[in-house]
C-alpha cells in the first residue's frame, strides 16, 4: 500500500486530531503518502483532499475539535455520491481510508468497504456509544468536563440549598451520565438505558428532602425529557429553589485529557498497521487494555454494546 487518505466525520470529539497525527507520522515513518480529506465524506464528495506532510499535524497533539473539520452529510446515504467520492480517491491513487468518527461515519466507511474501497473505522465521539471498544476517543475528556461543571454547581447549590439538575450528552448512551455522575457524586442518576418516570423520580426527591436533604444534584442524559420544566415540578413540590443546566456544547470541547490523547495515538498507528497488513472493512477498538479490531459490518450490524449494570448500581449504592 503507498497511499492512504484520513478523514474526520459526525460530532467532533477531542483527541480526533491527535488520531489524525498518529495516522500522518505511522504512514510516513512506513512510506506511506497520506492525504487530508477536509470536512469528511462533504469533502470527499467535492474532491478537497490534500496531501498532509509530518509538518501539517505539529501543535495538533492537544488541540480540540479537528483540524480537518467536520460535517453533517446526509447525501452520503446515496450510492452515486459515494461513487464520485470513491472516484475522487482513485484518481489520486489513494488505496484506503482511515475514518475517524461516530457509528454514522462507520455507515458510510462500511458501504465504501462494500463498493470495493477498503476503509479502517476509529471510534470518535464524546458518547462512547460504539460497539467492539470500552471507550471512544474523547469520551474521558468530555467526562472531565461535565465533572468540572458539576464541582461548580456542587459549590453553588451547597451554598444556596439548591437542587440542581444536570443535562449531559450520550444521544442514547448513558455511559458520560453515569461515570459524571459517580465522579461528581450525583444524587440521581437518568439514563435512557434504564426508562423515566417522573412521578417516581420527584417521589425519591420529595423523600430525601423530609428526611432533611437540603441540596441535590441529578444528572440526567440529554433527550429524556425537558430539564427545564422538571426543575419546576421538583420545586413546586420540595419547596426548594431547583435549577436546570443544559451543558451541551462545552462537552465537545477543550484540549484532549491524557487518555484521550495516547489512546488516539495508539489506535491511529493501529488503523495503519492494518492497512499494511492487508486488513480491510476493520475498527479499531480498545478492550480490557489491548488493541483490538472487528469487521465493521459485524460491529454496527450485530454487536451491542454491552450496559455497564455494575457501575449504574453503584450510583444507587454511592448516592
Ligand atoms: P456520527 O459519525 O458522529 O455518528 P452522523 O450520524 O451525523 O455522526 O454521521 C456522520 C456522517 O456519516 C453523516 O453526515 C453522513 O455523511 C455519513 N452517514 C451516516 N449514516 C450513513 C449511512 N447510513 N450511509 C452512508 N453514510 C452515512
Amino acid at each position: 500500500i503507498k497511499k492512504i487518505g484520513v478523514l474526520t466525520s459526525g460530532g467532533d470529539a477531542p483527541g480526533m486530531n491527535a488520531a489524525v497525527r498518529a495516522v500522518v507520522r505511522t504512514a510516513i515513518a512506513k512510506g506511506i503518502e497520506v492525504y487530508g480529506i477536509y470536512d469528511g465524506y462533504l469533502g470527499l464528495h467535492e474532491g478537497r483532499i490534500k496531501k498532509l506532510e509530518r509538518h501539517n499535524v505539529s501543535d495538533m497533539i492537544n488541540r480540540g475539535g479537528t483540524f480537518l473539520g467536520s460535517a453533517r452529510f446526509p447525501e452520503f446515504k446515496e450510492e452515486s455520491v459515494r461513487h464520485t467520492a470513491i472516484a475522487n480517491m482513485r484518481k489520486l491513487d489513494i488505496e484506503a481510508l482511515v475514518v475517524v468518527g461516530g457509528d454514522g461515519s462507520y455507515m458510510g466507511a462500511k458501504k465504501m468497504t462494500e463498493m470495493g474501497f477498503p476503509c479502517i473505522g476509529l471510534p470518535g465521539t464524546i458518547d462512547n456509544d460504539i460497539a467492539g471498544t470500552d471507550y471512544t476517543i474523547g469520551f474521558h475528556t468530555a467526562l472531565n468536563t461535565v465533572l468540572d461543571a458539576i464541582d461548580r454547581l456542587r459549590d453553588t447549590s451547597s451554598s444556596h440549598n439548591r437542587i440542581s439538575i444536570v443535562e449531559i450528552m450520550g444521544r442514547h448512551c448513558g455511559d458520560l451520565t453515569m461515570m459524571a455522575a459517580i465522579g461528581g457524586g450525583a444524587e440521581f442518576t437518568i439514563i435512557p438505558e434504564k426508562g423515566y418516570n417522573e412521578d417516581e423520580l420527584v417521589a425519591s426527591i420529595v423523600s430525601d428532602v423530609e428526611k432533611g436533604k437540603k441540596h441535590a444534584i441529578i444528572a440526567i442524559t440529554e433527550h429524556i425529557t425537558n430539564v427545564a420544566d422538571l426543575a419546576m415540578v421538583i420545586e413546586k413540590r420540595t419547596h426548594l429553589e431547583t435549577r436546570a443546566t443544559i451543558l451541551g456544547h462545552t462537552q465537545r470541547g477543550g484540549s484532549p485529557c491524557a487518555f484521550d490523547r495516547i489512546m488516539a495515538s495508539e489506535m491511529g498507528a493501529f488503523a495503519v498497521e492494518l492497512l499494511i497488513q492487508g486488513e480491510a472493512g476493520r475498527c479499531v477498538g480498545i478492550q480490557s487494555n489491548k488493541l483490538t479490531h472487528h469487521d465493521i459490518i459485524d460491529a454496527i450490524e450485530n454487536m451491542a454494546r454491552p450496559f455497564n449494570q455494575s457501575i449504574y448500581d453503584l450510583t444507587k449504592i454511592l448516592s
